[in-house]
C-alpha cells in the first residue's frame, strides 16, 4: 500500500469556509497531523488517529508525517488558513528535501485554504484591491534586520502590508518597532486594521488611524493589515464602521 499525505488548509476558523475538496482530504484520512487546536477542529469518527502537537515543532511534526505516510498512512497534516502560508506545507517540503530519500517518492499533495488576510479584508470591504504584500513579522526563522528592511521596502514601494504573526509572549516589541517605521513612512491618517480571529466566535475587529494604533491592540490571533497612501474609508449611512478600501486605479483613474 502507498501512502498519502494532503497539507491540508482549514480557513481562519468558520467550518464553512472549510473547502469542499479540503473536506475530502479530511473525510479520507486515517491520521490527522498537526498543531493542537487545528486538530481539534478536525470532526472525529471511528478508526481516525489523531496526533495533536505543540506548536514549536514544525519540522519534527513533518518528519513525523512523512514516516507515517511512508508506512502506508493517509495523513492529513492540518493547517489554519492556507497551509502554504507561513505554515506546514513548506515545512513538510523541507522535511523531505533534507529526509529520507524515499519520501521524495511520497504521494504529496497540498489543499488551499482561506489564509487570514483575506478573510480579514473580506469583512471589512476591499482594502487589498490594489498592490499588495504580506509578511511574517516572526524573527524566530528570520533575523530582524531582514524583516525590517522588508517592511521599510514594502511600505517605501507603497504596498498595502498584511503583517501576520504580529506579536506573541516571546515576541513582544516587535510590533512596536514596526509601527515605528510605518509611522515614518505613512501618513498619521493611515488606515489600520486590527483583525482578529476571524472567523471564530471571539472575532474582533477594529479599524484605526496609524496615529491611533499601538501593539497592545493585536495579539498571537490577530492579522495587521496596513493601508497604502490610496487606501481609505466611506462612512456608511447605516450603523457600524466604515467601509476600507484600497482602489485598484492608482492616482487619478486613467
Ligand atoms: N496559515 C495561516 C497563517 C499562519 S501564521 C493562514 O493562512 O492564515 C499565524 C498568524 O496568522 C497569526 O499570528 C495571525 O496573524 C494570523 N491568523 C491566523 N488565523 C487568523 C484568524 N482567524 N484571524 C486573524 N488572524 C489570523
Amino acid at each position: 500500500m502507498t501512502g498519502l499525505l494532503t497539507i491540508v488548509g482549514l480557513g481562519p476558523g468558520d467550518p464553512r469556509y472549510l473547502t469542499p475538496a479540503a473536506s475530502e482530504a479530511l473525510a479520507s484520512a486515517t491520521d490527522i497531523v498537526g498543531y493542537g487546536p487545528y486538530v481539534d477542529r478536525v470532526r472525529d469518527r471511528p478508526g481516525l488517529r489523531r496526533h495533536a502537537s505543540d506548536n514549536r515543532v514544525e519540522l519534527d511534526r513533518a518528519r513525523f508525517a512523512l514516516g507515517l505516510a511512508a508506512d502506508g498512512a493517509r495523513v492529513a497534516v492540518v493547517s489554519g488558513g492556507d497551509p502554504g502560508v507561513f505554515a506546514m506545507a513548506a515545512a513538510v517540503f523541507e522535511a523531505v528535501e533534507s529526509g529520507e530519500p524515499a519520501w521524495r517518492g511520497l504521494d504529496i499533495r497540498v489543499e488551499p485554504g482561506i489564509t487570514a488576510m483575506l478573510a480579514a479584508a473580506a469583512r471589512v470591504g476591499a482594502p487589498l484591491g490594489g498592490d499588495f504584500c504580506a509578511m511574517s513579522l516572526s524573527d524566530n526563522l528570520k533575523p530582524w534586520e531582514v524583516v525590517e528592511a522588508r517592511l521599510r521596502a514594502a511600505l517605501a514601494a507603497d504596498f498595502v502590508v498584511a503583517l501576520y504573526n504580529p506579536i506573541s509572549s516571546a515576541r513582544p516589541w516587535q510590533l512596536g518597532a514596526a509601527f515605528g517605521i510605518v509611522s515614518e513612512i505613512r501618513r498619521p491618517d493611515t488606515p489600520i486594521i486590527l483583525a482578529r480571529a476571524v472567523g471564530r466566535p471571539d472575532e474582533r475587529i477594529r479599524i484605526l488611524p496609524l496615529a491611533e494604533v499601538d501593539s497592545s491592540m493585536a495579539d498571537m490571533s490577530t492579522i495587521v493589515v496596513i493601508g497604502a497612501s490610496t487606501t481609505r474609508l466611506i462612512e456608511r449611512t447605516a450603523a457600524g464602521e466604515p467601509w476600507v478600501y484600497t482602489p485598484r486605479f492608482y492616482g487619478v483613474r486613467p
